[in-house]
């Protein structure tokens, strides 16, 4: 069997010209890096922006197990069976962090024959958007350092700095550092810590911004400190924003790469899901939905973490009215939930399966509480067995929803056809009646314990004292009134990640919350959330290498 690395160099690429003739974009409005890969004009924005939107479609998943879902795999796929359906469709992803793909988990392409290339470039610099953004939190950063060496004139109290460093790496012993360490003139010695840049407020800011403007505005609204009277000071009090806007200018700009069929993809932007609000940015969005008649787009992690922050955060923020709901579950993944091991999963089992798919169960009703159709896809394994998948079927069929038997990963476009023509049924026949969860009108608490009672399933929500404190005084600096940004382990629907299936009479514990004022969100965190992942003991990296022909190799 082939490695997703060697399908992807096999693909025959067209030059990314002609992928973008597709979505009737003209040279003069691509800049090119290379021939495969361009960034969208901020001129083509205003030659599109009176058309009609395309449909909108989210690829979200079950709860994420070791045995894989593939949320990529299919968002790429259908993607693939729309372009083959002569769709004029487009893809719209994040850009992958190099964290997990010299981690654990690998690349974030897509794989087997649904997959975005170049891959390669895709998964380690692509574009540099990642860079831009390190390096624009990291000038925030100095520039506070400085302000507090050069006098500290905004009375800046060095234990209540909350602004972080940043960088692409999963690196742990960037967590807790000591800088300023030396002599008078080497700065004020003080705690400081890493964050990964996924994890980097700039990211959200950048996600969530409509426009440069808008960016600006955003970034200047950043809290990064408290004085010694506990006054928040912004990024704008720094004089930063000019300075950090200049870095992120053509980071703000999408994307535009293509599938191993050729569709295009619009990839841009990579906020992780777990902490932050794991979508591509609204700027691509909201292009590809005046270039294309069907976006898919996927957010990260399980419906509980992804699709409650797309449909809640995302799309109230940038007035986004999704269509359509795209559900990805494995056999593999909902025996998981039923409770047996990684190596048992290959062999049919319907009790575990029967145990297992209460986990579906939860995120098809969570996902009908928004108001838009939901499609089951069943990612086929190769090992999965006819009782099994006509088993999740009639399930699917029982709770209104349509459902589909997906086979991207093994036959590409071909394998999606099923799903693609479910779905236009579904965006033709049944009516999205989008709404948010909560209104924004609703307390932060009370904002909190709806997430956690609706969409866990939690009985109540419990508050460390810090927790409490930190909702108080962020009510009182007025920032009340926006969205929460839930920080949860993304296993379980509770926030014990080892609690699988649909588990019921738990309470959701918040250790802490704070405020994200650019992005305009309020994060609310459950259990030990990391904001800087480690490496594991043998990492992928270990296995990645150039070859005598100057191919990367050993990527996946
Ligand atoms: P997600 O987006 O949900 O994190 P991906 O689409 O990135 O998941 O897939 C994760 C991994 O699982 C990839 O390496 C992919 O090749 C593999 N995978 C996905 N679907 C299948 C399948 N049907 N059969 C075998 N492997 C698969
Ligand atoms: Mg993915």
């Amino acid at each position: 069997m082939k490695t997703d690395i060697q399908i992807a160099q096999e693909a025959k690429l067209q030059h990314i010209g002609e992928v973008a003739k597709q979505l009737s974009i003209s040279e003069d409005d691509l800049e090119f890096y290379g021939k495969y890969k361009a960034k969208l004009s901020d001129d083509l924005w205003d030659k599109i922006k009176d058309r009609k939107d395309g449909k909108l479609v989210l690829v979200t998943a079950i709860n994420p197990t070791p045995a894989g879902e593939g949320k990529t795999t299919t968002t790429v796929g259908l993607g693939q069976a729309l372009g083959r359906m002569n769709i004029k469709s487009v893809i719209a992803l994040r850009e992958p962090s190099l964290g997990p793909c010299f981690g654990i988990k690998g690349g974030a392409a897509g794989g087997g024959y649904a997959q975005v290339v170049p891959m390669e470039d895709l998964n380690l610099h692509f574009t540099g958007d990642f860079h831009a953004i390190t390096s624009a939190n990291n000038l925030l950063a100095a520039m506070l350092d400085n302000h507090i060496h050069q006098g500290n004139t905004l009375s800046i109290d060095p234990n209540q700095i909350v602004w972080k460093r940043c960088v692409d790496m999963n690196d742990r012993v960037l967590r807790n550092i000591v800088v300023g360490l030396g002599r008078k003139a080497d700065g004020v010695v003080r705690e400081d810590h890493f964050v990964i840049s996924v994890a980097s407020e700039i990211m959200a800011v950048l996600c969530l911004a409509k426009n440069m403007e808008d960016l600006k505005k955003r970034l200047g609204e950043i809290v990064v400190a408290y004085t010694y009277e506990g006054k928040p000071v912004k990024a704008k009090e720094l004089n930063a924003v000019g300075a950090m806007a200049a870095l992120l200018k053509d980071a703000l700009k999408p994307n535009l790469i293509q599938t191993i069929e050729n569709t295009p993809a619009i990839i841009h932007g990579g906020p992780f899901a777990n902490i932050a609000h794991g979508c591509n940015s609204v700027i691509a969005t909201k292009m590809a939905l005046k270039l294309a008649d069907v976006v898919v787009t996927e957010a990260g992690f399980g419906a509980d973490l992804g699709a409650e922050k797309f449909l809640d955060i995302k799309c109230r923020t940038a007035g986004l009215k999704p269509d359509a709901v795209v559900l990805v579950a494995t056999l593999r993944a909902l025996k998981y939930n039923g409770g047996l091991l990684k190596t048992e999963l290959s062999a049919e089992n319907l009790d575990a399966l029967k145990k297992g798919i209460v986990n579906l169960e939860k995120h098809i009703e969570n996902l009908q509480k928004f108001g838009v159709p939901v499609i089951v896809a069943l990612n086929r394994f190769v090992t999965d067995t006819s009782a099994e998948i006509e088993f999740v079927k009639n399930f699917c069929i029982e709770r209104d929803c349509e459902f589909s038997l997906c086979e991207v990963w093994e036959k590409g476009g071909e394998g999606g056809i099923d799903l693609a023509s479910k779905l236009l049924k579904t965006l033709e026949e049944k009516e999205s009646n989008y709404r948010p969860l909560y209104g924004l009108e609703l307390s932060i608490k009370e904002k909190i314990e709806t997430i956690a009672k609706e969409i866990y399933g939690a009985d109540k929500v419990t508050y460390d004292p810090a927790a409490d404190m930190a909702i108080k005084k962020i009510e009182e600096l007025g920032y009340g009134n926006l969205p929460v940004c839930m920080a949860k382990n993304q296993y379980s629907l509770s926030d014990d990640p080892k609690k699988l299936g649909r588990p019921s009479g738990f309470s959701i514990n918040i250790r802490e919350a704070y405020v994200s004022a650019g992005a305009g969100f309020v994060v609310a965190i459950t259990g030990t959330m990391m904001t800087m992942p480690g490496l594991p003991k043998v990492p992928a990296a270990e296995g990645i290498d150039v070859n005598e022909e100057g191919r990367i190799v050993g990527l996946f």
